[in-house]
């Protein structure tokens, strides 16, 4: 029988040391596995992970072909947390960097905007999510679970990305 992860369309080809890595950073939390497939498949230009990462972490991430940075930030009571960012490329961690170092996390519409770029979201649903959030769509909830942003309303960019995410969600829970 042949492998339905490879049958068609985007094929996941990691070697055995990308593939160990991949592992390794499932064994630390299944999000992050996921996160850094998704992101080294190109699916999400940045992730983020909102804590630090230690040495065996960052060089798993590394291994994947994926940069990484530490970001500084605050919660709106004061007290400072570390988030790592990683993503193929340099500058969009920088883009990141620039904008959110040393700030405190908040859900303000420029916040919404940065991220949303960054992360991947289609900028429909980031514009519908900004007006109101989780504002009701016809795309199945069950199916938005695997997703990190909400559909908007008649999206046309979302039912493209989900079967993507879903055939990374699928490998990363096999590998
Ligand atoms: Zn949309």
């Amino acid at each position: 029988m042949s492998d339905p992860i490879d049958q068609d369309g985007m094929q996941i080809q990691l070697n055995a040391a990308e593939l160990t890595a991949l592992q390794h950073l499932k064994t630390v939390d299944f999000e992050l596995g996921y996160l850094a497939l998704l992101t080294q498949t190109g699916l999400k230009p940045v992730s983020r992970w909102e804590k630090a990462l230690n040495r065996t972490e960052t060089d798993a991430l590394h291994e994947l072909g994926l940069q990484t940075r530490t970001v500084g930030r605050r919660v709106r009571s004061g007290k400072k947390f570390t988030e790592t960012l990683f993503g193929r490329t340099p500058a969009y961690l920088e883009v990141y960097a620039e904008h959110f170092e040393g700030l405190a996390v908040d859900k303000s519409a420029e916040t919404v905007r940065v991220e949303g770029f960054l992360f991947g979201y289609p900028p429909c649903c980031v514009a519908q999510y900004i007006r109101h959030p989780y504002a009701p769509s016809e795309f199945p909830t069950h199916k938005q679970e695997i997703l990190f942003h909400w559909s908007c309303k008649g999206c046309v960019v979302t039912p493209l990305l989900a079967p993507l995410y879903e055939k990374l969600h699928q490998f990363t829970l096999r590998c």
